[in-house]
Order: C-alpha cells, then sequence, then structure tokens
C-alpha cells in the first residue's frame, strides 16, 4: 500500500488453479499479478476431469473454447477394480472432458489475460516478501533480472512446488497411505473399453457412455488410461514406493512399466494393438495437506495446498474449484460484510473437508477387497443422505456423485456441511480414525453471502439435476 509495483492480489502460478482465480477477480474489478515460470503452453500431467468440471469452465467463460480444440467427451469411469463395473455419467446425459493440459492450461492463462489480469511468462517467484508473518509480496526474476512487487493478498498457485506451505510455513504434512511412484507414457492405436469381451454385461453398462478413463487394480498399485482428442491413449502406472524402491536396482523404469500393464488384464487387451510413441515421464506422486490454507494476507489454492493420489482424476478440477472459493472469499473480504478472520475459516474448513472425504473414498479403494458395494456404502456414509434404507442404486449413486465432484458443489452452498458430522466419518471409517481432523462448521448464512456474488447457487441447481 503506497509502494510503487503495489496491486491487490499477486498469484504465483499459471496453471489451471492460479488461472482460474485469476480470471475471477480480473473480472471483479480487482487488480491481479500473475507469474508463471514457464512459457505456455508448456506440457502438464494430469489429463481426466470430473463432471464438475464443465460447470467450472462455463463460470470462467471457456467452455466453448475448449470444446472448439475438439477435447474429447468422458461419460464415465470405467473400473477394472477386483470386478469389472462403471460409472455411466452419460446414462443421464452428464458428461466431462479429458483434455491435453499444454493447450488447456495456455487457454485458461489467455482468458486470465482477457479478463484484465496482468500475466508474466518466464518469471520465476524467487522469494516471498512479509512483513512480520504476512505476506507482502514476491521478489521475480526474469531474465537474470530481479524486481520486487508487493500486494493486499497473496494467491499461492504454485503447484506441487507448494512455495508457502512447504518452504516457507512449513506446515506440509505427507500422508503416508498414498506414497507412490507414477511412470506414464503414451500409445497409438489403442483399444477402446467397448471393444473388450463381454463389456456389454459390466455392471452399470449402458450404450451411452463415451469415452470412459480406465481405472486397473494391480497387485503394487494401479494404471490409467486417458483416451486424448490427439487419438493416443495415455496410459499412467501408479506404483507404491516401497515396491519401486524393491525392484528399481534390477529392473529399468521401461520394465517396470511393462510389467505393470501385462499384470492388468484389462490394459493388456486395450493396448493389445498399440505402441508407445512418447518417451516415459516419470514424477514422485506423494500426497499431501497443508496445515495453513488462508490467513492475513495470503490464500493458497490447488496443488500448493493439498495433493490427493490421482486415481479418481480430481486434481485440475478440485485446484479450480479451490480458486473459485478462494475469489469468492478475496471479493467479500473486499466488501468488508465479514470479518476477514471468519473468511479465512471458511475457505479452510470447506478445503479440508472435500480434502479429507475424498482421501477417505481414495483409501476405501485402495483397501477394497471384494464387491464394490461395500465402497458405496462407506462413500454413502461421507455424503449427507440418509443411510436407512438405502437401496443400492442409492448407495452406487452417493459413489457417483462424491467422484464427480458435484458433491462438493452442492454442499459449498447448501450448509450440509452441518450434517456431514464426525461421528459417521468415524463409524465408517475406524481406521483413518486418528486423521480425520474436528471440522468446525459455519453457519449458513456466511456460506450465502461468500457465494451469492459468484453465481454458486447454480451450481447447487446443477448437483441436484
Ligand atoms: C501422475 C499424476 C497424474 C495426474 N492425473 C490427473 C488426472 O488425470 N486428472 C486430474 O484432474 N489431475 C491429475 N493430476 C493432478 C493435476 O496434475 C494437478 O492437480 C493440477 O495440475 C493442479 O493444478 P495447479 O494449478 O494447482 O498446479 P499446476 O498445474 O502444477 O500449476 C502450477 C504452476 O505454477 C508454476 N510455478 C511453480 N513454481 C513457480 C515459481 N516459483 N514461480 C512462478 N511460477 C511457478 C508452474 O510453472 C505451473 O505452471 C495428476 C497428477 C500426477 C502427479
Amino acid at each position: 500500500m503506497g509502494r510503487s509495483n503495489h496491486s491487490q492480489v499477486i498469484i504465483i502460478g499459471g496453471g489451471p488453479a492460479g488461472s482460474a482465480a485469476a480470471i475471477l477477480l480480473a473480472q471483479a474489478g480487482i487488480k491481479v499479478l500473475l507469474f508463471d515460470k514457464d512459457k505456455h503452453p508448456r506440457y502438464h500431467v494430469g489429463e481426466s476431469g470430473i463432471l464438475s468440471l464443465p460447470f467450472l469452465l462455463q463460470l470462467l467463460g471457456v467452455e466453448d473454447r475448449l470444446v472448439n480444440l475438439g477435447v474429447k467427451r468422458k461419460g464415465g469411469v470405467f473400473f477394472d477394480w477386483n470386478e469389472r463395473w462403471l460409472i455411466n455419467w452419460g446414462a443421464t446425459g452428464d458428461y466431462t472432458y479429458h483434455v491435453e493440459r499444454s493447450e488447456f492450461d495456455h487457454l485458461l492463462l489467455k482468458r486470465a489475460q482477457e479478463c484484465g489480469a496482468q500475466v508474466f511468462e518466464e518469471h520465476k517467484v524467487k522469494e516471498i516478501l512479509f512483513e512480520g508473518e504476512r505476506p507482502v509480496g514476491v521478489k521475480v526474476e526474469n531474465s537474470k533480472k530481479e524486481k520486487d512487487y508487493f500486494c493486499d493478498y497473496l494467491i499461492d498457485a504454485s503447484g506441487r512446488s507448494a512455495l508457502l506451505a512447504r518452504q516457507y510455513f512449513k506446515c506440509q504434512k505427507p500422508l503416508k497411505a498414498f506414497q507412490n511412484t507414477a511412470l506414464w507414457g503414451y500409445w497409438l492405436k489403442a483399444n477402446a473399453p467397448s471393444t473388450l469381451a463381454g463389456f456389454e454385461d459390466v455392471d452399470g453398462y449402458s450404450d451411452e457412455i463415451e469415452n470412459p478413463i480406465t481405472i486397473s487394480a494391480i497387485p503394487n498399485g494401479w494404471i490409467w488410461g486417458i483416451p486424448l482428442h490427439n487419438k493416443t491413449l495415455s496410459v499412467g502406472v501408479v506404483l507404491s514406493q516401497k515396491y519401486y524402491d524393491s525392484v528399481k536396482k534390477e529392473m529399468s523404469k521401461s520394465e517396470i512399466y511393462s510389467r505393470a500393464i501385462l499384470e492388468s488384464e484389462a490394459m493388456k487387451d486395450l493396448l493389445e494393438p498399440a505402441c508407445l510413441v512418447s518417451p516415459l515421464r516419470m514424477t514422485a506422486d506423494w500426497s499431501y495437506v497443508t496445515e495453513k490454507w488462508a490467513g492475513p494476507g495470503y490464500f493458497i489454492v490447488g496443488d500448493a495446498a493439498v495433493f490427493i493420489d490421482p486415481l479418481l482424476s480430481t486434481g485440475m478440477t478440485s485446484a479450480m474449484l479451490s480458486s473459485v472459493t478462494c475469489a469468492a472469499c478475496i471479493k467479500e473480504i473486499y466488501n468488508k460484510k465479514i470479518a476477514p478472520e471468519k473468511i479465512f475459516q471458511f475457505y479452510g474448513t470447506d478445503y479440508r473437508r472435500r480434502f479429507w472425504r475424498l482421501s477417505f473414498v481414495i483409501g476405501a479403494l485402495y483397501a477394497a477387497k471384494g464387491h464394490p458395494s461395500d465402497l458405496f456404502y462407506k462413500t454413502h456414509c461421507l455424503t449427507s443422505k440418509d443411510l436407512e434404507g438405502a437401496a443400492y442404486d442409492d448407495i452406487k449413486r452417493s459413489f457417483s456423485s462424491v467422484i464427480s465432484g458435484l458433491e462438493d458443489l452442492k454442499e459449498v452452498t447448501a450448509s450440509e456441511l452441518q450434517k456431514i458430522a464426525g461421528d459417521r466419518l468415524r463409524s465408517s471409517f475406524k481406521e483413518y480414525i486418528n486423521i480425520v481432523p474436528k471440522m468446525p462448521y459455519l453457519p449458513r448464512n456466511d456460506l450465502e453471502l461468500i457465494f451469492e456474488p459468484l453465481g454458486l447457487e447454480d451450481a447447487a441447481r446443477f448437483a441436484e439435476k
């Protein structure tokens, strides 16, 4: 304030989280600067969306542009997980997208610029500047020159660099259950799941299912198969770190990758006529959660706040939803109707709740033995729906609603937060009892005030459709 190079908001990172926040804040007339260390378009992993994605894309004004790129619609999930079963969103006409992240992230960044955010590519944030405990700006490097920029609010959207949580606040906690290594590559001429023998008999089948992602369990992890509009199938193998460490001395990366694929009957069949047309990529795939979400001078969004195993393809969409809530919160801070402390508390509470529920569902999938109905039932317990008399279709619908992100959209407006009490979490997930956080929910009025300006009531209606 009163400094040169001062803006209301500075955003570190131009991935989906950073751009989504920049779009909404700039549209609200807030002065925003966004710095990304890379030049876009740039490669990024994480290509498959969930059902709440189209709603967010509409809110950000980019769905039509994405469709014009020719991206593939995704109508569900084909689980080859003990048994074969489908979550089929196509049956109710719902869909989401698989995207190539280089063009998706670029599209969002250009939209942020168009809305009035000042975007600086190839500008790396070298340091976060503090006054006491409050972040007040950043030191940025471009072409070997450094410059300081100051702001009222800093949004950390730096992805897995997690600048604030890891490097400054040192409040990032690993989730020990999900410490994995991921290896992936791109295949041409792969079969579609619909060509697999007996696919019509799979639970949840209808011929409307469009381009489902394939998720296949193997002894030491799982595999994804994502059909992209460039005609490749993105095939990633996620292996427990323990297993990976035990074999990496005797086997090359490509041998580990191929052996994992051969352990999955479904993936073997999908790739039978296909050839790998890219180098293999690899990353440590370790889940974590921040203990600080927002406070005086800052908000943490997307992977900079939490990373959860990509089993349910939730990362990019959840990152964008966190930025939607963050933008709503910052707008409300400037509106001065709600005390900032309450807004910080709301942001952290809402985000934490979404993160933990998803972690439980993914944990349950990892542990799932036997019929998926057990998994559906556990997920049903994590929603606010009645337990008594729930039929198989009801509990399967609850699973679909949680993994599609629609339950999250519904709850951010519907103060159903209070009903999802800790007791129910505890009774269903005794094994996780020690990590269930306390969830002090806020009263409904605060939620309405915060979300009304962004039109999230529409999200709730959409979710209830
Ligand atoms: C193996 C794997 C598979 C995945 N599969 C899926 C999937 O199928 N579906 C899905 O939805 N998600 C998936 N994800 C998760 C997904 O990739 C992330 O959740 C998503 O990219 C998060 O978006 P973000 O904007 O928070 O971070 P990012 O997309 O990582 O963006 C962060 C940005 O910050 C910039 N940055 C970092 N440090 C600095 C700095 N110091 N200065 C300036 N800029 C900086 C980076 O250049 C980058 O552009 C997967 C992740 C992994 C690891």
